[in-house]
């Protein structure tokens, strides 16, 4: 791998085959957005696209939880032109197309991760960081202009920029992006929920999410195990899933998540989380063997020295430039896997239990028990059963409450440091209000969101005589967290 640097920033080419490949990567992604600014590095990213002419060769733009590129492929001149085209738009985005691409990004609809990878990075970090993965946040028509420019000042300059290449820098080549100062990474965004607990959402499948070192090559290679065992159980023994995947996401120097997800046949979603979990806890107890280490060593030196893999195996580079980690070349990689003994491998997934998440389609009831025999429990927003009794307390309007029995056990309370509220199973919520990262407006209600993925709706069709309640959120919420629900989707 060369090194060079153009106009103060990092080239790292390689030769490949084929027409020359460029990616110009930025350390910035989802994770570093909040909720009240969610969306704005794929509207930035849009609004630069936005501004090329019409390209007839291979060009693409994307934003993931930790990175954004910029990418294409063509002849020389053609990189030269069209990166010269997108840092020109990123040191002047088109602000006046704002309204235009806003719409743009709610019809793509695009999100940084998997759904079952998006829950459990939510469950894992809280509302904030990568766990904003799951959330589509206020909608692209909140993000305001100076949020725009922000993200743009602090992300897209020359100090946060790598370019690779499939080959020698072309003739001409510039990069005439703003200067700037690269982001300090140097800590690791610590995790909200360390204790191992279950809990629904809307995802097509379980998934399970492994807190760790994701350079500990012992854990990586125990997941590929994990995944092989689990597609051949899961979908050629019982032809119940169709996809294992997994995914891994960085919360900062080597700290971060490695997930295994399936999906799951209609009504066989209890029976595949069952399998997820048990096969899991088998590995952890019984180990792995070494042939079945072979076998994955052999896939992962398969892919890694695929001519086709350079531009891929560069940005990889790149991204451990930019978050200030050390980069392992392929023959680093393949030396530390073969380095992994089986126990070694069963000791990563064993230590990795302890602090397990899970997450299951809504109405599984994951009955599971943990490694020492004690059942894995079920997470609650509020652990106690009791609301406060120092609050102003509202209830659903007396039509309903003589309609359906269940809405009498219904209750909202707003206290001088949150809100809370009881639904008709008698499940609890709380936001306290130093830990509101949004209140969306909807008309003369409020919906409130926690920093712990707790929401309270505050809504006149769940609860009446609610003019108290708004008043005081709206005194106690900073105005800047606070916003009208987006035009752009339907309320929900
Ligand atoms: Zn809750």
């Amino acid at each position: 791998m060369n090194h060079e640097v153009i106009d103060g920033i990092p080239v790292l080419w390689a030769p490949a085959p084929g027409p020359l490949e460029a990616a110009l990567v930025f350390g910035c992604g989802a994770r570093d957005e909040t909720f009240r600014t969610l969306g704005v590095t794929h509207l930035v990213e849009h609004l630069a696209m936005s501004t090329l002419p019409r390209l007839h060769h291979d060009h693409n733009a994307s934003v993931d939880l930790t990175v954004t590129e910029f990418t294409c492929s063509g002849r020389p001149e053609q990189v030269v032109e069209y990166l010269a085209g997108v840092c020109a738009a990123l040191g002047d985005l088109p602000l006046d197309r704002i309204d235009q691409e806003a719409g743009v990004l709610a019809a793509e609809g695009g999100r940084a991760a998997d759904p079952q990878t998006a829950e459990l990075l939510s469950h894992r970090y809280g509302v904030q960081g990568l766990g904003l993965a799951s959330y589509s946040g206020p909608g692209a028509d909140r993000i305001t202009v100076e949020a725009v420019r922000d993200a743009a000042a602090r992300h897209f300059h020359a100090g946060n920029a790598v370019l690779v290449l499939t080959g020698p820098p072309p003739e001409g080549l510039r990069l005439p992006l703003p200067a700037g100062t690269r982001p300090d990474r140097s800590t690791a965004q610590p995790v909200l929920l360390d204790t191992p607990s279950w809990r629904e959402e809307d995802v097509p499948g379980p998934g399970l999410a492994l807190h760790g070192d994701v350079n500990d090559f012992a854990l990586f290679l125990a997941v590929k195990v994990l995944v092989h065992r689990l597609r051949e159980t899961a979908r050629h023994r019982h032809g119940l899933s169709y996809d294992v995947s997994e995914g891994a996401a960085l919360a900062g120097r080597s700290s971060g998540e490695r997930v295994i997800g399936l999906d799951a046949r209609e009504g066989q979603e209890q029976r595949v989380t069952e399998l997820l979990w048990e096969e899991a806890l088998r590995l952890a107890r019984e180990g792995v063997t070494e042939e079945e280490l072979a076998e994955e060593r052999e896939g992962l030196r398969e892919i890694w020295t695929d001519p086709r893999a350079v531009v891929h195996e560069l940005s990889h580079a790149a991204a451990a430039l930019l978050f200030g980690e050390e980069y392992q070349d392929v023959a680093a990689r393949t030396a530390a896997l073969a380095a992994v003994t089986p126990e070694q491998a069963r000791q990563a997934v064993a230590d990795a239990l302890r602090t397990a998440l899970l997450v299951v389609p809504c109405d599984v009831e994951a009955a599971l028990v943990q490694p020492d025999g004690s059942p894995l429990p079920r997470h609650r927003c509020v652990a106690h059963t009791e609301l406060p009794s120092d609050g102003q307390v509202f209830r659903p309007g007396l039509a309903d409450r003589l309609r359906f029995s269940a809405a009498r056990r219904a209750r909202l309370v707003v206290t001088g440091t949150g809100v809370w509220a009881r639904e008709p199973d008698g499940a609890l919520h709380h936001v306290p209000f130093d830990e509101v990262v949004a209140v969306e407006v909807r008309g003369p209600g409020r919906v409130v969101f926690g920093r712990d993925t707790c929401f309270v709706p505050v809504l006149p069709d769940l609860f009446a005589g609610l003019g108290p309640a708004v008043r005081a959120i709206d005194a106690a919420v900073p105005a800047e967290l606070v916003y009208h629900a987006s035009a752009l989707r339907p309320a929900d």
